[in-house]
């Protein structure tokens, strides 16, 4: 079975974000800059979203997991079955966290985001 088969039949497992091309992540840090955080340095957001052309999201191997559980992007994602799933099972479909809680890249923790990479097991 696909990871995608499993991600839309088990837990209410739903695909956020996929593929962001360059000019689309640039609108996003513009809004970023310009409305929701406005009074937020760019170092802020940067610890956030990775700059125009560095996303994992540019590469079409990751994506951004929710379910119907809790809002999208939302910490408490981790105290659901879903989450709960995916951390136990994923990587044997190549999927890991790419930023988990204290990654040497510095980026917040983000529960929702997987990258396939079989070279790069994090468990
Ligand atoms: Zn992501």
């Amino acid at each position: 079975m696909l990871f995608s088969d499993i991600v839309f039949s088990h837990f209410g497992l739903t695909v956020l974000v996929a593929v962001v091309n360059f000019h689309n992540f640039s609108l996003i840090i513009c809004r970023a800059l310009h409305i929701a955080w406005a009074r937020s340095p760019i170092a802020d957001i940067l610890e956030v979203l990775a700059p125009p052309g560095c996303s994992e999201h540019h590469t079409g191997r990751a994506v951004d997991i929710g379910s119907g559980e809790v809002g999208p992007l939302e910490a408490e994602f981790e105290l659901t079955p879903a989450f709960t799933w995916l951390h136990d099972h994923a990587h044997q479909f190549g999927f890991n966290l790419s930023f988990p809680q204290g990654n040497e890249f510095g980026y917040l923790y983000e529960l929702w985001h997987w990258c396939f990479s079989e070279r790069r097991p994090n468990r």
